[in-house]
């Protein structure tokens, strides 16, 4: 029998709030081995969004960017997590906002999306819902919850807003899109505060053309449009992939943030754009070999 390659593409990030002269080789190592599974599973038939939750689960679990388990507590002391994803064949999306005590935000987010008519829960709700589907939850925050490796506890004391969310993005062997994100927000943050990760369309999004995921500060994102801007470049004034991510990076860039944004599209193009200092990422496709980095060498 001819072994056909199947179309598929994955991209990972682990956050646009690298700071230049600091090491994320480990970070790079795991980045590297994710896609490595990521790519396999998708070679082995696995749905876009199972491969993206999966991610996103392995990256909140291992304490090295700030999302899950290397979430910052915010300034009255506890974390607060949110975490989107959406499942763009079937044009489903769930999402948790400012959710405590929980191991994988993103599972949450799925639950909703898969067993609720809702989108999005907040709160305390959203702390009860992943609680009664029986996801694994975590009661002792000071036990569980570590700062990320390469983060100082003087990180979490700047006024400037720090961050380092994850996320994924893929393109399924069949012809199925899907992203997920995560975050412990942004260092000092306010309680209640939420970015724009939990926000479908803004940090989060997926369709039929395209799968998007967003980092930086997510005021900015929120009001340059986000992931939902890139959907309807694309759409409606026929950008590719790359005009439509520049157009909205620009356009954060204009109004005073930064970030980066993953994202693929149906044909497994994979875009990794940043305007901050260095963005962790992977990528590999059925096109191109995996690679992991941070900076680029012209930065
Ligand atoms: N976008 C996230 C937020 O504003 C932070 C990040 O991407 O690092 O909550």
């Amino acid at each position: 029998m001819t072994n056909i390659q199947k179309h598929y593409a994955l991209a990972l990030h682990g956050g646009a709030g690298a700071a230049k002269g600091r090491d994320y080789g480990e970070a790079e190592r795991h980045l590297a081995a994710l896609a490595k599974t990521g790519e396999d599973m998708l070679k082995d038939g696995a749905s876009a969004v199972d491969v993206v939750e999966k991610m996103v689960m392995e990256m909140e679990a291992s304490g090295l960017y700030v999302a899950g388990r290397g979430s910052a507590t915010n300034n009255a002391g506890y974390v607060e997590m949110d975490a989107a994803i959406m499942d763009g064949a079937a044009r489903n999306a769930g999402s948790v906002a400012a959710i405590r005590d929980i191991v994988h935000p993103i599972s949450a987010a799925r639950a909703v999306m898969d067993q609720t008519p809702y989108v999005m829960l907040a709160g305390d709700g959203a702390t009860k819902f992943a609680t009664a589907q029986g996801l694994t939850m975590v009661d002792n925050l000071a036990d569980y919850y570590t700062l990320p490796a390469g983060t100082t506890l003087a990180d979490t004391q700047t006024e400037t807003l720090s961050h380092g969310t994850v996320g994924a993005v893929a393109l399924d062997t069949s012809g199925r899109l899907a992203a997920a994100t995560s975050t412990g927000g942004v260092f000092g943050k306010p309680e209640g505060r939420l970015g724009d990760t939990p926000v479908t369309g803004i940090g989060n999004w997926a369709d039929g053309e395209v799968a998007i995921s967003c980092t930086g500060i997510g005021e900015y994102f929120i009001l340059a449009g986000g992931a939902g801007k890139i959907a309807n470049a694309i759409e409606m004034a026929g950008d590719t992939l790359k005009q439509a991510v520049w157009r909205m990076l620009d356009d954060v860039e204009s109004l005073g943030g930064d970030g980066g944004v993953i994202a693929v599209n149906k044909a497994g193009e994979i875009i990794m754009a940043y305007n901050s200092e260095g963005m962790k990422r992977a990528s590999v496709s059925s096109a191109s070999a995996l690679s992991a980095t941070t900076f680029d060498p012209s930065d």
